[in-house]
């Protein structure tokens, strides 16, 4: 398990506000929050993406893999969550979106550092924004 359970106090949105800390829903799974929500900018997305990612390993044990039977992608075609260069990932993301165990899945695949594909509904190159952003909150937390 990390140790990152100060990490949801300090993190903080790019306008400056404190994110609401991530919460779970009635069967105890973390609830995303939806993609472009609140204010759209993408700093905010994944700032707030980071949050989520940061109280998923404070509070789980996502390399036990335990979230995966509950995954929405299981039977669905694996190449649509690996799209060419060029080619549309909505589908993907659609099905993400849907999934309770998005945010395991998104913080599984920052930590792993996939670099390939789609997970948790997110891209690589938003996940590269969210690893950094990550990285420099922990080292504030850590330094705090
Ligand atoms: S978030 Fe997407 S890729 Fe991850 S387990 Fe759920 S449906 Fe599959």
């Amino acid at each position: 398990m990390y140790e990152l359970t100060d990490v949801t106090d300090t993190m903080s949105d790019d306008a400056g506000a404190v994110l609401a800390p991530p919460s779970r829903g009635s069967d105890g799974r973390f609830v995303a929050r939806p993609e472009g929500a609140p204010g759209g900018r993408r700093a905010e997305r994944v700032g707030a993406l980071a949050r989520d990612v940061a109280g998923c390993l404070a509070t789980s044990d996502v390399m036990s893999l335990e979230w995966r039977p509950a995954a929405a992608c299981l039977g669905a075609d694996p190449e649509i969550f690996f799209p060419e260069r060029g080619q549309a990932s909505d589908r993907a993301k659609a099905i993400c979106l849907s999934c309770p165990v998005r945010i395991e899945c998104l913080t599984w695949s920052v930590v792993t550092c996939e670099r390939q594909g789609i997970w948790g509904g997110v891209a690589e190159r938003t996940r590269r924004s969210l690893r950094r952003r990550l990285s420099t909150e922990l080292s504030l937390a850590r330094t705090a």
